[in-house]
């Protein structure tokens, strides 16, 4: 069996205007000469790009997937806030609620239903055993959709969508989401916040974004106390802060919770090159995670995994993290390389911030009472 690669170039044709960087035009903001919002096509289409320049795309089972149905949308969001999206989208383009980071063009919706369908293909097809482990190339990001809102460059909150449509057909149970996306998973949390079926985890910088939410009392309220985990580290952190946190936290709560499958909202923004935050991660520490993630699902949930693509903005960087996690699902010889590794601190780690951090870990273990 193969490692499954779900993308559409109609995802990529995903855009909007009225904003420099994340900042609206106006005033004394000039609009940006090219592009606008850091959220752009080119970090997805560059890895496409590579895996065809490498040839790793040759080892996956590339295909595309069907759109998302309203049935499939109405099952997290609301039928206010689907048939408003809808009715912009089908118009001209716009924003659901103005100057919240979520612009599209007339026809946004139809991409944003196909975003949320690639991510349910995928994790469909694991779960019926078609394909070994699979990677869901979508756009728009879904991580900080809420139900009634739009937030942080996500339209349809994607992974969720997934999760719900797969239980809806008897495919699965309990579900795991780890968001190693630098901004907090807060739609995911929120969707999810009573459901002790469904264990979010979320590591993340520090009250990056959003700004107010992601603090490790969260863990989940009524009966799924202990479903939700939040990691905030942080900036700063690199290599071997994020593969200790694994580790330490994030692989015993998942043998603890025990899942059918796991699902990894994969934001590439740790990178040390991003421009949405303040972490240090390589390809190398891309690779590394997926491998524990692999050896995870393979003790526990029978190999089951699904990334989907989430942030990442550096669009020189992204490609070839996304490659170093294909290559490691896959468990192909081509490697791209890094070419930013000789910046990272994955090749000198600083020692003394090291036991910083993993002070830090230590307190969190603690708290989260793991053994
Ligand atoms: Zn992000």
């Amino acid at each position: 069996m193969q490692t499954g690669f779900f993308y559409d170039e109609r995802c990529f044709w995903h855009s909007g205007t009225g904003y420099a960087f994340a900042i609206p035009v106006g005033g004394l903001v000039q609009p940006l000469a090219v592009g606008g919002l850091p959220e752009d096509p080119e970090t997805k289409r560059r890895v496409k790009n590579l895996l065809n320049v490498t040839g790793l795309i040759n080892e996956l089972e590339v295909t595309s997937a069907p759109v998302a149905t309203r049935e499939d949308l109405e099952r997290v969001h609301t039928s206010k806030y689907l048939k408003d999206f809808k009715s912009i989208s089908d118009v001209d383009g716009g924003e659901v609620v103005p100057f919240s980071t979520t612009p599209f063009t007339k026809g946004g919706y139809e991409m944003a239903a196909l975003s949320s369908g690639l991510v349910i293909n995928a994790l469909d097809n694991v779960l019926k055993g078609n394909l070994k482990n699979a990677y869901a190339l979508s756009r728009p990001p879904g991580h900080h959709c809420l139900p009634d809102k739009a937030m942080g460059f996500c339209l349809l909150a994607n992974i969720s969508i997934a999760i719900k449509s797969a239980r809806s057909k008897g495919l699965a149970k309990k579900f795991a989401v780890v968001d190693w996306d630098v901004h907090h998973g807060n739609g995911t949390e929120a969707i999810f916040i009573d459901d002790p079926d469904v264990l979010t985890i979320s590591i993340h910088q520090d009250r990056c974004f959003p700004p107010d939410t992601g603090n490790i009392e969260e863990q989940g309220s009524r009966e799924a106390l202990g479903a939700n985990m939040n990691i905030p580290l942080p900036a700063g952190s690199g290599h071997l802060t994020y593969l200790e946190t694994l580790n330490r936290l994030v692989i015993p709560k998942l043998k603890s919770f025990d899942p059918d499958v796991i699902i990894i909202a994969c934001g590439f923004d740790a990178s040390g090159v991003d421009p949405l935050s303040r972490m240090i991660c390589s390809a190398e520490t891309y690779s590394e995670m997926t491998k524990l993630m692999r050896k995870t699902a393979k003790e526990i949930c029978s190999d089951r995994l699904v990334f989907a693509h989430e942030g990442g903005y550096s669009e020189v960087h992204v490609p070839f993290c996304a490659h170093a996690v294909l290559q490691e699902l896959s468990e192909s010889e081509i490697d791209a390389g890094d070419p930013l590794a000789p910046i990272m601190d994955c090749q000198q780690p600083n020692t003394e911030m090291l036991e910083v951090y993993s002070s830090i870990i230590s307190r969190y273990k603690n708290f989260f009472q793991i053994e």
